[in-house]
């Protein structure tokens, strides 16, 4: 056949599909401030002109200073998205007033402690807004019973205690769910392979650790050999389970450092690390020879041509990339069911590939 054009693979390999996840964590939680920082000053500002008239010139400057600091923060985040001033800042700030508070105040202070654990889980990440939580339960719960009445400040302890571990709860199991659809993200969902979106991520990466000397790097194209036939033969119901197949033989050889990722229909890309080129042609025999061996679809070969490419020095990823789609072309017109380079003749798991 014609050899196939590398149509699919027209994005830019600058593409920023670094960190996704964390980015949109990060982008949540800037919000967040921004809001919090909105409704503190709304709803703390009188506070603080209320603590000066009434002359509790301590906790007016303790809250004056809270206000000016998420003043600043909401600015910035609102022009610059960024915020400036760190929230362990403004946590140990919060928890000076707080403790102070019992003392100077009374109870009454007692009202804000709920909404301070729900901007902590809020603000930082899991661990730290855990220990952030578990300092201010440690510090605040005696301080409550020291300054005020033993059975408020037991109802207290109750309830923040509550707050506190429901919110963590809650927080764990969205941390959970973000990962499960992070992971299904980059997954195609027929293969279980790694999908396009996180391959560029995976051989920049991979590129980069090879141009500062920290190993090598090679990208084996792998496409199924006769796959419109195998569908009009058999359906596409098959055509899947066999694809299924392909895969699974693949993944069971693969390394745990080497990544797989489904490109096309019926096309792959393993990015395997470590191995030299006699090395990664041995493997890519390997996996050709395997797939050759697994019994399929009954009685009907299914086969993989492969092209293989070690990164080199100085070449482009879109290089890196095109060689090894350009080997497995010629593998396609060498025959089928081989990898290129060099051109091997199908032939049964040798001594070699098994070492691979
Ligand atoms: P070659 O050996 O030259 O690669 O020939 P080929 O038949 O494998 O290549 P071609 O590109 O002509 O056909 C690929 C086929 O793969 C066409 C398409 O219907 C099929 N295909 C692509 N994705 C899927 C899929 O998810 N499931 C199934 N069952 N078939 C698919
Ligand atoms: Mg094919
Ligand atoms: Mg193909």
């Amino acid at each position: 056949m014609e050899p196939m054009q590398p149509a699919d693979r027209t994005e830019p390999a600058t593409l920023p599909y670094k960190s996704t996840d964390e980015n949109l964590v990060a982008s949540f939680r800037l919000q967040f401030n921004l809001y919090f920082g909105l409704a503190t000053l709304i709803l703390l500002s009188p506070y603080a002109v209320n603590h000066f008239i009434a002359g509790r010139v301590a906790m007016a400057l303790f809250t004056s200073l809270i206000v000016l600091i998420t003043a600043v923060n909401t600015v910035t985040i609102y022009r610059h998205k960024r915020q400036p001033i760190p929230f362990a800042y403004l946590y140990a700030l919060i928890m000076v007033t707080l403790v102070a508070g019992l003392f100077l105040q009374g109870e009454s202070i007692i009202y804000w402690y709920y909404p301070f654990a729900f901007i902590v889980l809020s603000s930082v990440e899991h661990r730290q807004a855990r220990i952030m939580l578990f300092v201010s339960f440690a510090l605040l719960v005696p301080t409550a019973f020291y300054t005020i009445d033993p059975p408020i400040a037991a109802r207290f302890a109750a309830t923040y205690l509550m707050v506190c571990v429901l919110g963590d709860v809650v927080v764990a199991l969205l941390d959970r769910v973000q990962k499960q659809q992070a992971a299904l993200a980059i997954t195609d969902p027929l293969t279980g392979a790694l999908n396009r979106r996180s391959m560029l991520t995976h051989i920049e990466n991979a590129a980069e650790s090879c141009r500062r000397g920290l190993g090598t790097a090679s990208l084996l194209t792998i496409d199924i050999d006769n796959f419109k036939h195998i569908n009009d033969t058999f359906g596409h119901h098959a055509g899947d389970d066999a694809l299924k197949a392909v895969v699974d033989t693949i993944i069971q050889r693969k390394r745990k450092l080497d990544n797989l990722f489904r490109t096309g229909g019926e096309e792959f890309t393993m990015l395997a690390r470590d191995l030299d080129k006699e090395g990664s042609i041995a493997f890519a025999d390997s996996l050709r020879a395997a797939v050759e061996q697994s019994d399929i679809l009954d009685g009907e070969p299914v086969t993989v041509s492969i092209g293989v490419a070690n990164f080199e020095q100085n070449e482009s990823i879109d290089d890196w990339i095109r060689r090894a789609d350009d080997h497995m072309y010629l593998a396609k017109r060498h025959g089928r069911n081989c990898i290129s380079p060099p051109f091997i003749a199908a032939v049964p798991l040798t001594e070699q590939t098994e070492k691979a």
